[in-house]
């Protein structure tokens, strides 16, 4: 014999499924005469009609609800990003290191390309830790029009000798879609800043291309808006996307930006892209590097991105944050301590 529990299961799920029909008849009996000039009522209709008012209202808006319901459902895209597409991690091979592979990887250098020398040191450096990955700025996104701007296609020349020599992958920032024809063959990993996370023409044109991408998020932009941008350049086609977080912008005054460590985890949950972490833009200073390159590691990050120079007091760019060489070398022994 039934129970009241049985029976009321049962009563609500009929009730249900009357919804779900109703709801669907009504979205017919809409297009009939939206669509097709249907102007005749149904007998359901006339039954309709025996109903006291209140139970027409409460039928009609629970109706709606489920119209609702199901019309967001088939509006839903589901994101080229997300897990839903694609459950298992995107692995991007980069001059043999395959980043998104469980494994943490390096990109060290410079903040910005001043000389041949001064990037060689690094790279030189850089090649004795095993970094592979060299980073540095020819085209630089400065805050003020009168700083440093970057050597330009002189700086990608000395960029690409050095890592040819050491044997690295170029990762530079390209600033304007006019720039990608004379910057992409010097480059095989082009950043997107983050004052441009937001160009949309840019992540659009280099969505047409196959180079691999390295996407920082924006100054101030949300997890949703991050991974918004890194559609733009996935529905163009290219699916080599990195995901860098890089700092947001909070009233803290500590540092020059608050590193979002939940960022990493977050992002790992709902993309399958593979997800770095630039220390030294979140942090503005040196000392803390290290315990922040720690925690990206420990919380899944795929990769940890730092700038370096041989004289940083001097630097072009950046002075303030970059690691001497000396400083890079405890920061990779700190850190290899954790990691092969
Ligand atoms: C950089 O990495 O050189 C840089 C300018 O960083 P961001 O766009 O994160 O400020
Ligand atoms: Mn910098």
């Amino acid at each position: 014999m039934s129970t009241v529990t049985d029976l009321r299961g049962t009563i609500q799920d009929l009730d249900s499924e009357i919804l779900n029909l109703m709801s669907r008849r009504q979205e017919l009996v809409q297009d009939a005469k939206e669509n097709h000039g249907l102007k005749m009522n149904f007998p359901f209709q006339q039954a309709i009609r025996y109903m006291d008012q209140q139970e027409v209202e409460m039928v009609a808006t629970l109706i709606q609800e489920r119209i609702q319901t199901r019309a967001k459902a088939a509006a839903k895209k589901v994101m080229y990003y997300s897990r839903e597409y694609q459950q298992e991690d995107t692995i991007i091979t980069i001059n043999g290191e395959r980043i998104g592979d469980g494994n943490p990887h390096f990109i060290m250098g410079p903040c910005a390309v001043e000389s041949y020398d001064q990037t060689s040191i690094v790279a030189e450096k850089m090649a004795q830790k095993g970094v592979r990955l060299l980073r540095g700025g020819a085209f630089k996104p400065r805050t003020s029009p009168y700083d440093f701007q970057g050597l330009g296609v002189k700086g990608l020349q000395i960029l690409s000798r050095v890592a040819r020599e050491q044997g690295m992958a170029v990762i530079t920032e390209i600033l304007s879609v006019d720039q990608l024809d004379e910057a992409l063959p010097f480059v095989d990993v082009v950043q997107i800043g983050s004052r441009n996370m937001h160009h949309f023409p840019l992540l659009k044109a280099l969505g047409r291309t196959n180079k691999p991408i390295l996407l920082k998020r924006g100054l101030s932009a949300t997890i949703e808006e991050f991974k918004l941008a890194a559609e733009y350049i996935l529905a163009e086609g290219n699916k080599n996307v990195i995901l860098c977080e890089r700092g947001i912008r909070t009233y803290e005054t500590a540092t020059r930006n608050t590193l979002d460590i939940s960022a990493v985890p977050i992002l790992k949950q709902e993309t399958h892209l593979p997800v770095i972490v630039d220390v030294t833009h979140s942090a503005g200073r040196k000392d803390i590097l290290t315990a922040m390159a720690k925690a990206a590691i420990a919380v899944g990050a795929d990769g940890v991105m730092a700038e370096v120079h041989p004289n940083p007091a001097k630097a072009l760019s950046d002075s303030k944050q970059q690691m001497d060489l000396y400083e890079f070398d405890c920061f990779m022994d700190e850190i290899r301590k954790i990691v092969r």
